[in-house]
């Protein structure tokens, strides 16, 4: 059956991030003319880039309006947009789907010929730090702007967790000017993603703009005296310090829960093939969400990365694609990439350094910065280095073109 011309099918996209509205511009652009029903979920905002909250948006170099996605073309599909809604259930025995409106204004069943999973992720927060003034988590446009309203009043700030998104809270708080204390679980920050050497290199960037650390701590309470008093923050080791503000960045979880009872697998994310196809032959996942085998690594994994998002929205469509003309998929093999901005500096990482047994660092550019690469039984698995572009950009061709000649070296 042809793709395109095809009128009579209704697809349902969930999700209205990165990898939802990537899969709309590309049903789109492939010219499905059939109906598209897009239930963005509860935030009620046009798509945005969500990696601009941590940097540019709570350091006022943008606004909500500049980091809008563009808006999908539109050539043939009918496109219906659901916003405050979200998929709430998946019907096991029939393809569709339980929609809600989140202000309560009611439900409905939509029946589908596709779904696409793109879902994502919300913010970590321990049911005894929730609710709390002066405490935030930053997933959303939402938060973020909560966070920014609290800045005019120049609060002593305090970043609990030092993982990419603590890291980044931390630099842009303190480029805004305020005093600003990060709470590391472990010995460094971002260890567990770049190891010891790039997380010594980040611990000294913090101390050298300002941010005292506290290393190895966890915060085992929380309490707020009022909406605007001070929050206390209580350690493992007994000590209580204050603060006006505090920003966890406590990790996410994948937001999935609502396909129980589906038939798929939710061990962790939503389980897909290597060309993304779940256990149902017409649902399809995209996203941080997606949970799938990758070839080149020989392993499931699931990738919490703004391009990943993008580019496995357009493989799931490909995916679904291939199967209305009956032919069979390609997997999705892309190498893993992100990167993170701190203090002028771009961080980036390829590859999946997962049981790595060797690393190589060496130094780069007229700085010095470290460059890092991630061996497993001698094959390079990941590459990270600072403003080191090109560099990087290498090594995720190496690691891509290695990996697709030898598939699955990595495994074990
Ligand atoms: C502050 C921050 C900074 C980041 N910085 C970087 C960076 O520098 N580099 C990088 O590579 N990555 C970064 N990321 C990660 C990147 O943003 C994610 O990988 C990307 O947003 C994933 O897109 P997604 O569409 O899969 O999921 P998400 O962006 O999580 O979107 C999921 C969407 O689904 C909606 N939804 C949830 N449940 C339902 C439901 N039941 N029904 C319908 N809709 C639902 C949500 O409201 C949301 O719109 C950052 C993330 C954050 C939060």
């Amino acid at each position: 059956m042809s793709v395109a011309g095809d009128t009579s099918q209704t697809i349902v996209v969930a999700g209205g991030s990165l990898a939802g509205h990537t899969v709309v511009a590309e049903l789109d652009r492939r010219g499905f003319t059939g109906d598209v029903v897009w239930v963005r979920g509860p935030e009620g905002t046009a798509p945005y880039s969500r990696p601009a909250l941590s940097k540019e948006l709570i350091q006022g170099k943008v606004t909500r309006d500049t980091i809008r996605l563009p808006v999908p073309e539109r050539y043939g599909l009918r496109l219906r947009v659901l916003d405050h809604a979200v998929c709430a259930r998946l019907d096991p025995d029939a393809d569709r789907v339980l929609v809600t409106r989140t202000a309560g204004a009611g439900e409905e069943w939509i029946p589908f010929d596709a779904l696409f999973v793109c879902t994502g992720m919300r913010a970590r927060v321990p049911a005894a730090f929730t609710g709390l003034p002066g405490v935030h988590c930053l997933r959303t446009l939402a938060d973020a702007e909560r966070i920014k309203e609290r800045l005019a009043g120049r609060p002593r700030t305090v970043v609990v967790g030092a993982g990419l998104i603590g890291s980044e809270m931390a630099a842009s708080l303190r480029s805004c000017g305020l005093p600003v204390e990060l709470v590391v679980q472990g010995r460094l920050p971002m260890e567990p993603v770049f190891g010891a050497e790039l997380g010594r290199f980040c611990l000294d960037r913090h101390h050298a703009h300002g941010v005292t650390t506290r290393l190895g701590a966890t915060v085992t309470g929380l309490s707020a005296a009022g909406p605007r008093g001070p929050v206390t923050l209580t350690y493992d080791d007994g000590e209580r310090t204050s603060a006006d503000l505090v920003v966890l960045g406590l990790g996410a979880v994948t937001s999935c829960d609502w396909l129980d009872g589906g038939g798929l697998d939710l061990s962790d994310g939503l389980g897909c093939d290597a060309a993304l196809r779940t256990a149902r032959p017409n649902v399809f996942a995209a996203g941080d969400v997606a949970n799938w085998w990758h070839p080149v690594f020989g392993r499931r994994m699931r990738v919490e990365h703004w391009s990943n998002a993008s580019a496995q929205a357009r493989h799931a469509v490909e995916s679904w694609s291939a199967a209305q003309e009956g032919r069979e998929p390609a997997p999705f093999a892309d190498v893993p990439y992100f990167w993170s901005d701190q203090y002028g500096l771009k961080y980036q990482m390829v590859g999946h350094a997962h049981g790595h047994d060797e690393v190589r660092v060496e130094r780069t550019g007229a700085d010095g910065h470290p460059f890092v690469t991630y061996f497993r039984a001698g094959r390079v698995v990941a590459a990270a280095g600072v403003n080191a572009p090109r560099a990087v950009m290498r090594m995720k061709a190496r690691i891509q073109s290695e990996g697709m000649t030898t598939q699955g070296v990595y495994a074990g």
